[in-house]
């Protein structure tokens, strides 16, 4: 990228490593996914469409403004952006979000009828926010899969106004989007809520 900003190449460097990681894992199959990093009070950097997860590299991502201007000459977004800039603008403390595409999420949100996913009995929702104990729950919504992103993104926000402690969601048929402090702390929620929806589907099969 020929962009100087501060922290741009470090966070772009940490989304990199993040895109190979769970390619490898099956998360992010081809170029589907999507991953971003809040640079300051206005601009994040994200991955671009249509780039390969698991080969990522500095040109396969850009710089755009939290009112959705593009300022990587030649770079084209995804239509996903907008579901990341919505969640930068709601609250500072969000700094990085991601997006996977895993069997069991894909799966899960086929088949639950609810409105939503919850998640309980693991030690692994420690990982997540608001759980201390394998006791906690965690709900993740699930959206219908809304081709288009403006209508999306506003009932993800309705959802998060009456409910702002939301950790992440489901869209229904597609995947996961969770976030994070910073790349670190979103890499792990990304992990553990992949874990727990690998458990839920698998314990589905023996107890539907
Ligand atoms: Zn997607």
């Amino acid at each position: 990228m020929e962009e100087t900003h501060e922290h741009l190449e470090a966070r772009a460097a940490q989304l990199i490593s993040a895109g190979s990681l769970f390619h490898g894992r099956g998360w992010m199959p081809a170029t589907s996914g999507s991953l971003s990093a809040r640079l300051d009070d206005h601009h994040m950097v994200i991955t671009a469409s249509g780039h390969h997860k698991g080969d990522l590299d500095q040109n396969d991502l850009m710089l755009v403004d939290l009112d959705g201007h593009v300022l990587s000459t030649g770079k084209q977004p995804a239509a996903e952006t907008f579901l990341h800039i919505i969640l930068y603008r709601r609250s500072a403390d969000i700094g990085a979000v991601i997006h996977t595409h895993s069997v069991p999420a894909m799966v899960l949100s086929r088949v639950v009828v609810e409105a939503g996913l919850t998640l309980a009995g693991d030690d692994v929702l420690k990982a997540l926010p608001g759980c201390t104990t394998h006791h906690d729950s965690v709900t993740l919504p699930i959206f219908p899969n809304d081709g288009n992103i403006p209508q999306l993104a506003a009932q993800v926000d309705d959802h998060m106004n009456r409910h702002p402690d939301t950790p992440g969601y489901l869209i229904e048929g597609h995947g996961l989007y969770t976030w994070g402090r910073d790349v670190t702390e979103a890499r792990h929620h990304v992990e553990a809520f992949e874990f727990l929806l690998d458990c839920e589907l698998q314990r589905r099969r023996f107890d539907p």
